[in-house]
């Protein structure tokens, strides 16, 4: 396989589209960002450069980073780099790294360089060819680092953007940072989620933080009215409806109709949709603690006592043989809640998502969101956590771990309520003891929640940040 890149195709979103679920001062501001930037960047392509286009946080941000910038008539692009397995393997080593985990146990030395080395040189030519001095590249995270020195050396603006990152330190991400340090020594700058997560080497001067954001055009956060709700969830058999118009616009924002099933374990027929709903959507991977998440809430019996159901839902992992992780995750968690007395067991249902098609996806998740009474995030460690501020977006007050980008989003008493400790499986089922059998607070915490992100946490804010960063580097200056 030769690599190359590829072009990933975005339709271009109109801002004015945004206006409207902006706060009404930031509307006018954001109409002030798109004019600037059509300015700034006249006769400039702002490239984006990843290693997927599909699937993961990663691609969701940067469709919308593309779609709002086209739709503000800058030209902008996104290409994906071409891979051998091998690199991927040490890609996904270094991704582990970078998160404090050792991953396999391979070396990331002089060889592993190499490869990265070989790789980027295949598909630094098909970009090189097109990429102009005068244009600007965000590359994004550790896959494709290695083209930071090449277009710098072309007098190119390229910035890293890394979207992984821990607070702490330990020798995992010593060896991580170790590898990578040369090449984003070489960008114009380097931004991440959080502050905590800058390595000490980055000079102040060229770190920035920008937090992630949501678009709440997004087939996973456009508006979908109640009927909406129940009828993608009865079409997805998760519940008990039979009504039609499971209708959702998609990320190209056609209408299209929802009708993929969902697999659902759980006892008896699909749920009454009068049940209130404790939610949480994850990938299954155990920092996201799907398992904590069922423990606690059998432990402390909180369907018995409360009327509610526990909903976890995850990606199908059926078959996927590159995510062995994922299939065992869940694996256990059906073996707990296949022990659990009949009674109990029924409390509780485990949903896996096909990922075939990720509108599809991303509008059960939506109307999942939408439905439920109280979200949980309860991570272990977490990045940033989009599946919070979706959350909060839809007015759902959310139970989170007080870890990462969570406790960046939710304030505790204000928008839902943080656990302290992560592992605390006891204050994890009392506060979502509280917030179900509390429903004006839930309610209450569930609008400040959707304030919260409509002033922190949508497309706005970021495009903003980088429209600054850019000026800041001197681009259209
Ligand atoms: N997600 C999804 N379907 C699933 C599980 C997760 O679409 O079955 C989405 C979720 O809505 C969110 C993203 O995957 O947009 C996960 O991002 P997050 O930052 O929460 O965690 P990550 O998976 O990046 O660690």
């Amino acid at each position: 396989m030769m690599p190359a890149v590829h072009d990933v195709d975005v339709a271009p979103m109109d801002t004015e589209r945004l206006a409207p679920f902006l706060r009404p001062d930031r509307a006018e501001e954001f109409r002030m960002l798109a004019e600037t930037g059509r300015r700034r960047f006249g006769g400039r392509t702002v490239w984006n450069v990843s290693s997927t286009a599909a699937g993961g946080g990663v691609a969701e941000m940067l469709h919308r980073l593309v779609r709002y910038t086209k739709g503000a008539g800058v030209d902008s692009r996104w290409v994906v780099i071409d891979g051998s397995p091998e690199f991927f393997a040490i890609t996904k080593r270094i991704h582990n790294r970078l998160h404090g985990e050792t991953g396999d146990d391979g070396p990331l030395g002089e060889d592993e360089r190499r490869v990265f080395q070989e790789v980027i040189a295949d598909n630094a030519k098909p970009l090189l060819d097109q990429v102009r001095p005068e244009d600007v590249v965000l590359v994004h995270d550790p896959q494709p680092v290695g083209l930071l020195p090449l277009l710098r050396d072309r007098g190119v603006v390229a910035v890293w953007r890394c979207h992984v990152g821990t607070e702490t330190t330990n020798e995992c991400t010593d060896d991580a940072w170790a590898f990578l340090r040369p090449w984003v020594d070489t960008a114009a700058a380097a931004v991440f989620s959080r502050a905590e997560y800058v390595p000490d080497w980055i000079p102040e001067t060229r770190a920035r933080i920008i937090a992630p954001a949501i678009d709440p055009l997004s087939a996973k956060n456009a508006p979908l009215d109640d009927d909406a709700v129940l009828a993608i969830l009865g079409r997805a058999g998760i519940l008990d409806h039979s009504g039609d118009g499971a209708v959702f616009a998609d990320s190209d924002d056609r209408e299209r109709t929802a009708d993929l099933e969902a697999q659902v374990r759980r006892v008896g027929g699909p749920l009454s949709p009068d049940v209130p709903v404790l939610l949480q959507v994850s990938r299954w991977d155990r920092l996201k603690d799907m398992a904590g998440v069922l423990r606690a809430f059998v432990d402390a019996a909180l369907g018995a006592e409360t009327g509610a159901h526990l909903l976890l839902v995850g990606p199908d992992v059926s078959g996927v043989t590159d995510d062995p992780e994922g299939k065992q995750v869940l694996d256990e968690c059906v073996a707990m809640w296949e022990q659990l007395p009949s009674e109990t067991r029924a409390t509780a249902s485990l949903v896996s998502l096909p990922m075939d098609d990720l509108d599809q996806n991303a509008a059960i998740v939506n109307a999942l969101q939408r439905h439920a009474a109280v979200v949980a995030q309860k991570s272990l460690r977490e990045g940033f956590g989009l599946t919070v501020a979706e959350a909060m977006w839809k007015g759902r007050p959310v139970v989170g771990s007080a870890v990462g980008g969570i406790q960046d989003q939710v304030r505790d008493g204000v928008d839902g309520l943080l656990i302290a400790d992560p592992h605390d499986l006891g204050a994890f089922a009392s506060a979502a003891r509280t917030l179900l059998t509390d429903p004006p607070a839930a309610q209450r915490m569930g609008a400040a929640a959707h304030e919260r992100v409509r002033d922190n946490f949508l497309a706005d804010r970021d495009l903003a940040q980088w429209g600054t960063l850019l000026a800041d580097l001197g681009v259209g200056g």
